[in-house]
């Protein structure tokens, strides 16, 4: 059967999908890059803001009407959408055959073929979600071990990612935060932390196939802690375990000799993962980042020094209703540790404007934020209110939309200064750059080169001769620190040639948000 994935929201939710492909591939289905071709189409939904769910239904209605027009289809709705509306979505939604929540993902082929050969008699669908149930049986379900098998059953065809070179690997599943504005906790359900040895096992057998950088996921990536011995399965291996609650990081608990640490699995894949050139982490929570972690960063090479670690607001009234935990003080102390440990260092984040009861002066205190620190970016967001959070229920809607929109605007301008202000102190100096995309300027005439003589490419338009000029290649990557460097190159496949190597570039000038380059430098180490 031919089969159409289609991915919305974060890096989890392209992990999962990525997941999803390997394990229906392994069955014998065809995977297909447009939804006209498919006998199933998959939509891997996300929650977090209501824009991102109308997109997905918009999908969902025009699979509706293909439906009525007769054709015969399978639509499967995965993910934090699937687990958020439940069961409502398929009365309001009856194309829709199949709903899977992202802690079920392991169900999906059992699904797909259930629906299969019932569509043949009556009609049936298939629904595998949590429910509300989902963070009581956190326990059962981390022993359960379905997902972890879904993670360890991962295909390592560098074929089956968009950049073969570069992998997501999750650390931690769910979310035991409460941000008050948050679905996560809610759709993905508790946090469940994987074995450390299936973590670094995977982590090789990526680089041996070819990766080289690769992203380890968690939403609070730094709580990860793993307690050896608690939990294994049947046949005495470790298996995933429910995290130990926020507790763990306050009132000094120490971690005892049978803990791995996020830390201490830095360490480990650093240490025994000598192939592996890249690794970078995503999400850091900003409290209880340890010291300890700054200190592996700064011993190890090649873990990029690079820290994505939202603020979310710049006010300590706002960051309390948030349920954030920590004030502006503390985030400012964290960035400070940081640098003082990691002086070449870049942090980027998150950012909620127009959240609930947000005054001009909660506001202003957030652009005073973006001013004072580093951001390299931010990204900006107007709150969004979620079915189902503490902030919805709690908490009146009162910042009106032109409000949110201006602030959000306003903030973006600032950030935009804030960010040339970081890219400008990296001119002059040399980077290493993992090269991963190409882009063309089309018609853009060749810098200091004019007409002709600067590659145009001769054109005729109704009799008449048009000199059009040809485009203006680019050779685009990161460095360590996540800034994004782009080197001119001469054709196309110039620009392709460094793809998916490291290379030294010489940093000639900066803008907002990108470094420009010169020399594409042999292949490091
Ligand atoms: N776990 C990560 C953390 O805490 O930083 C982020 C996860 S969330 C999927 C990504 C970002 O979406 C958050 O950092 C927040 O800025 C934004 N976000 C989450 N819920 C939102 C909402 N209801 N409205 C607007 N933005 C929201
Ligand atoms: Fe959501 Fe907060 Fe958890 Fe991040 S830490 S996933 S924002 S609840």
């Amino acid at each position: 059967m031919r089969v159409y994935l289609e991915t919305f929201g974060c890096q989890m939710n392209e992990l999962d999908s990525e997941l999803v492909r390997g394990q229906l591939v392994s069955l014998g289905y065809q995977m297909v890059d447009h939804d006209a071709d498919a006998q199933v189409v998959l939509y891997n939904t996300c929650s977090v803001r209501e824009l991102a769910e109308q997109k997905a239904l918009s999908r969902v209605g025009m699979i509706g009407v293909r439906k009525r027009e007769g054709e015969r289809l399978i639509l499967g709705v995965l993910g934090c959408m699937a687990e958020r509306d439940g069961v409502d979505m398929l009365r309001r939604h009856p194309q829709v055959d199949i709903l899977c929540g992202p802690a079920e993902l392991d169900k999906l082929p059992q699904l797909i073929d259930n629906v299969r050969r019932a569509q043949e008699s009556e009609r049936v669908r298939g629904v595998a979600l949590a429910g509300n149930s989902s963070r009581r049986t956190a326990t059962l379900s981390a022993a359960e071990d379905g997902l972890e098998m879904l993670d360890l059953s991962r295909a390592f065809d560098p074929g089956a990612r968009e950049q073969p070179w570069s992998a997501y690997v999750r650390i931690t599943r769910g979310c035991n935060k409460f941000c008050t504005y948050c679905v996560v906790p809610y759709t993905r359900g508790a946090e469940v932390h994987r074995p450390p040895d299936h973590i670094v096992d995977e982590c090789k057998r990526l680089v041996d196939a070819g990766a080289v950088e690769i992203t380890l996921l968690g939403q609070t990536v730094n709580h990860y802690r793993y307690t050896h011995g608690t939990s294994v399965t049947v046949g005495g291996r470790e298996a995933a375990q429910v995290g130990p609650g926020l507790k763990a990081f306050r009132d000094g608990a120490a971690p005892t000799a049978r803990t791995t640490t996020f830390a201490d699995l830095l360490r480990r894949i650093h240490e025994e993962v000598p192939g592996l050139l890249r690794l970078r982490f995503v999400t850091s929570y900003p409290r209880d980042f340890g010291v300890d972690v700054l200190a592996v960063m700064r011993d190890s090479p090649r873990i990029c020094r690079y820290l994505h670690a939202p603020a979310q607001s710049g006010s300590d009234t706002v960051l309390a209703r948030m349920n954030r935990g920590y004030t502006v003080a503390e985030y400012e102390e964290f960035v400070a540790r940081t640098f003082e440990a990691l002086p070449d260092a870049t942090l980027a984040g998150d950012i909620i404007v127009g959240f609930p009861g947000e005054t001009d002066a909660d506001f202003e205190a957030t652009c005073s934020l973006v001013r004072r620190l580093p951001f390299k970016n931010n990204f900006i967001f107007k709150y969004s209110p979620r079915p189902g959070t503490v902030a919805i229920d709690r908490f009146p809607d009162d910042v009106p939309d032109e409000v949110k929109r201006w602030r959000n605007n306003t903030l973006l301008a600032l950030q935009g200064e804030t960010s040339a202000r970081v890219h400008a102190a990296w001119v002059g100096r040399q980077v290493p750059v993992l090269f991963d995309a190409v882009r063309a300027r089309e018609g853009a005439a060749r810098a200091g080169q004019g007409g002709a003589a600067g590659g145009a490419v001769p054109m005729s338009v109704g009799g008449r001769s048009l000199e059009a000029p040809a485009p203006t290649w680019q050779a685009v990557g990161r460095t360590p620190g996540d800034l994004i460097v782009a080197v001119p190159a001469e054709s196309e496949a110039a620009a392709r040639a460094p793809l998916g190597s490291i290379r030294r570039v010489q940093v000639d000038r900066a803008q907002a948000l990108l470094l420009l380059g010169s020399q594409i430098g042999p292949v490091l180490p």
